[in-house]
């Protein structure tokens, strides 16, 4: 199963680099439909978990325009990807061991979730702020959509980090396929405007280092706390996590009431 997934990736090897741009590119609109299709069904399930009081404003046209630039420079970030794979500047590991796989992804998760924290926090610096990050805050309701609602430096930005953590660890491919699943689903969560996590989420050990939608909702609300994604590791740890986060949680996990 593991080296039949490690095989599906061969023919973006051999094949024309404008085949495998239109490989990329399908492979990321598909993840773009599948994140809304799940997205929404999401809301419609949690709807009583709403984190904010009004639900968001109607779609406009330049969150539409921007998340389609978000859906191709996601595209160019991964054919450039398959480009520094051909040339060997990122390596694959072969995946011999389920073990080996794991640990490729807590490796990418936590390193990813560290650099993400960092690029994050430099965004927010007052001379990169305007340039890249101010696009993604103007939208201060999430809802689905809003996760691929970028600046293309910010999605450029998230898509050099990715690249630079592969290309100094050399991952399996399944173990990438993992982390990158957990990714999208991270974004999607954040994004979803209601809570989907129970209500003990955050007196669970270990589990509570869990970031939830209730978390970065509070981000888009509040921009000088919470710039982690994937966990509240990096926020505790160095002092920039809501001080309102458990009560804010509690309040979306334990509401029900369907807002207007
Ligand atoms: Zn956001
Ligand atoms: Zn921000």
């Amino acid at each position: 199963m593991v080296e039949a997934l490690d095989n599906l990736i061969q023919p973006l090897y051999t094949m024309p680099l404008e085949s495998a741009a239109l490989w990329v590119l399908a492979e990321n609109t598909l993840i773009f439909i599948a994140a809304l299709v799940i997205g929404h069904f999401a809301v419609k399930i949690f709807k009583a978990h709403a984190i904010t009081d009004l639900p968001p404003p109607p779609i406009t046209a330049i969150e539409i325009i921007l998340a389609i630039s978000c859906v191709l420079f996601n595209s160019l970030i991964t054919w450039v990807g398959v480009v520094l794979w051909r040339v060997g500047i990122i390596q694959l590991r072969p995946a011999d061991s389920i073990i080996g796989v794991f640990v490729d992804c807590v490796v990418l998760f936590l390193a990813m979730d560290f650099a993400m924290y960092v690029f994050h926090r430099v965004a927010h610096h007052p001379l990169l702020y305007p340039i890249i990050h101010d696009t993604h805050h103007r939208f201060d309701n999430p809802r689905p959509l809003t996760l691929f609602v970028l600046n293309p430096f910010e999605t450029l930005g998230f898509g050099a980090l990715w690249l630079v953590v592969i290309s100094v660890y050399h991952a399996t491919f399944v173990g990438m396929i993992v982390y990158l699943t957990l990714n999208v689903a991270f974004g999607l969560i954040g994004h979803l405007g209601v809570e989907p996590f129970p209500r003990r989420w955050l007196e669970l050990p270990v589990i509570r280092y869990i970031s939830t939608s209730t978390f970065h909702a509070e981000h888009h609300q509040d921009r000088h706390h919470n710039y982690g994604f994937y966990t509240v590791i990096w926020d505790r740890l160095f002092g920039t996590l809501s001080p309102d986060y458990i009560d804010e949680f509690q309040s979306a996990a334990h509401r029900n009431v369907i807002r207007p």
